[in-house]
């Protein structure tokens, strides 16, 4: 497979969950992945099911008041980020540190901290079709087709 992008219909929650449990099998430690949709399209039902399948069991929420939530009970450190309540450009709160590090960040709302954003992530957008259906599309970048998307 060559294509930088593949595109899913989920029927359920759980069916989201899953796809993003298998997606996050194949996560290696620096890997940014940027999460957008509208409220209630399934950003947070989607994180669940992302750390789940890094073995985390604590409880996922949204970090909306709390910018950034880190979990480290699993496979990876996981780096939950949420932009929403910050300003069209965002000052330097040490993103670097977490996009340079060790573990796997996951943003929502990436587009307020654009300029902070690393050139390779795996951007993620959630569209709701209808109560139960929702469009998971998925573009990596160059070179991570193979690991991320084949067989996915
Ligand atoms: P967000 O974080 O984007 O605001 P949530 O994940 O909190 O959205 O909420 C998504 C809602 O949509 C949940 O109530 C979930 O049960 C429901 N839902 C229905 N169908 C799906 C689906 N196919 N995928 C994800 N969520 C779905
Ligand atoms: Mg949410």
């Amino acid at each position: 497979m060559s294509r930088l992008e593949a595109e899913w219909v989920t029927q359920s929650p759980q069916e989201t969950q899953a796809l993003a449990a298998k997606l996050a099998t194949r996560l290696q430690s620096g890997d940014v992945l940027t999460l957008e949709g509208d409220l209630g399209t399934g950003k947070t039902t989607f994180s669940q099911g992302l750390a789940q399948g890094l073995g985390i069991l604590e409880p996922i929420d949204s970090p909306t008041f709390t910018l950034i939530k880190e979990y480290h009970d699993g496979r990876l450190p996981l780096y939950h980020m949420d932009a929403y309540r910050l300003e069209e450009e965002a000052e330097e709160l040490g993103w670097d540190e977490y996009f340079e590090g060790d573990g796997v960040c996951l943003v929502e709302w990436a587009s307020r901290i654009q300029s902070w954003l690393p050139q390779a992530r795996i951007a993620i957008q959630i569209e709701r079709l209808d109560e139960n259906s929702r469009r998971i599309h998925i573009t990596v970048p160059s070179g991570y087709e193979e690991r991320l998307l084949k067989g996915l």
